[in-house]
């Protein structure tokens, strides 16, 4: 067991460090404020290799590991969470699923958006009738002379409207009528029939849209379904999942320790009672929390990085248990941290003239988004009583 990064890694967190303090800090405020997708970043990202660096050089990526991405995006989202997500959704996410899952066709040109057009796929499951309880969906799939014709809203669908391929967990129907489980089929931005609803107004994460898919009688080729299992189908979507699952996990550890950082350095410059505020024990230790608190998060995140195992087509993908402890901790955890963070400030703390307050906002996300805390603790339940 090794905790050094290797001089590649050292370059890439240096890499992300640098576009993370200099290019996307000072404008993340902006994101939030207006509501508006950051753009320029995802060309940024981009041009610097960021996007898609876990996707196999036989389709053009860099192929990294997953611990890789997750550096990265730790990195980028002390500066700007709404970035970090966006490096999430471009290397793991609807991604994981169509490189573990889906055809050559399927896998290649997902690959080409990410890596030529910036594109950030979107993963569509949760309905307004099903979160938690996703096998309760009731959008329909239903195959008909070459063609799947969908039916059915999907909400909260990160990216909405901005991504240009969507992939859809669906009932399959197939052309005699019978169910054949859940699937997911892969529909493009701009398709006759899928439209975009409301778009959420967010208390976190604003740069990025949370919106409505609505699906009604949209059309697509046989050929976009990814997932055809009437077993194992939903199984096998979840196992691609769970990647997403630990870059979230990367986003909120980043948002951690990068409030934790300004509390520190304004520790060391502000004064009360004619001292600096670092010298202060009760302060000292609450921030000595935070740090075995951040250190923590790093461990499980890691651990769930490194351990990834090759699933289906030869794709490294993370255990469940592992990326469900890694959110569960981390969701939490990080919300504690920043908050701890943000008090160190006191009122200057509570004010927009500072991030710390969009940090707390970002960072709540993550007990909520991507499978709530209590699902990933029933998930690691099962494990624990299984066959008992
Ligand atoms: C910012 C953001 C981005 C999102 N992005 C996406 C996306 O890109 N794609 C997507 O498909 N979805 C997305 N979601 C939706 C998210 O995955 C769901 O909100 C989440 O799974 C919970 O579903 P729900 O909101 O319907 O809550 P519910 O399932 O109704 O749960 C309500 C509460 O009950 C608890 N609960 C439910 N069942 C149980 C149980 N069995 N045991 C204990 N507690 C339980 C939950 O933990 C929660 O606290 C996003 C959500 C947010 C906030």
């Amino acid at each position: 067991m090794d905790f050094q990064l290797t001089d590649e890694q050292q370059q890439l967190v240096e890499l992300a460090e640098r576009l993370g303090r200099d290019v996307f800090a000072p404008k993340a405020a902006r994101w939030d404020r207006n509501h508006e997708y950051p753009h320029e970043n995802v060309e940024v990202l981009r041009q610097a290799g960021l996007l898609g660096m876990t996707i196999p050089r036989r389709f053009g990526g860099a192929e990294r590991p997953l611990i890789d991405a997750v550096l990265a995006i730790e990195t980028i989202a002390r500066y700007c969470g709404v970035t970090a997500r966006i490096v999430v959704e471009t290397n793991m996410g609807a991604l994981g699923c169509v490189m573990a899952y889906g055809t050559e066709a399927q896998q290649r040109e997902t690959a080409r958006r990410i890596l030529a057009e910036g594109d950030k796929p979107a993963i569509g499951m949760t309905e307004p009738g099903a979160g938690t309880d996703l096998t309760a969906l009731r959008t329909t799939a239903t195959e008909r002379d070459g063609h799947y014709v969908i039916h059915g809203t999907k909400h909260w669908i990160t990216g909405g409207g901005i991504s240009r391929t969507n992939l859809v967990f669906a009932r399959i129907v197939d052309a005699g009528g019978a169910d054949q489980g859940i699937g997911g089929i892969l529909v493009d931005l701009g398709t006759p029939g899928f439209t975009i609803g409301r778009v959420e107004d967010a208390m976190g994460l604003r740069g990025i849209p949370e919106a409505e898919l609505i699906f009604d009688g949209c059309r697509v080729p046989a050929a976009n379904l990814v997932v055809r299992d009437p077993k194992d189908g939903f199984k096998k979507l979840m196992n691609g999942y769970n990647a997403q699952r630990v870059g979230a996990s990367s986003v909120a550890l980043g948002l951690a320790q990068g409030a934790h950082d300004l509390a520190v350095d304004y520790l060391c410059r502000r004064e009360a009672f004619g001292r600096r505020l670092k010298d202060f024990q009760g302060l000292e230790w609450l921030m000595a929390e935070s740090e075995i608190a951040l250190e923590a998060m790093r461990l499980l995140i890691y651990r769930a990085a490194c351990n990834a195992r090759p699933l289906a087509n030869n794709v490294m993908l993370p255990q469940m248990k592992d990326a469900s402890i890694a959110k569960a901790f981390s969701g939490h955890t990080a919300f504690e941290v920043v908050s701890e963070s943000l008090q160190m400030f006191g009122a200057a703390g509570y004010s927009r003239d500072l991030p710390l307050e969009r940090m707390l906002r970002d960072v709540r996300m993550f007990q909520i988004g991507g499978g709530t805390s209590q699902a990933q603790l029933n998930m690691i339940a099962r494990g624990l009583f299984a066959g008992r």
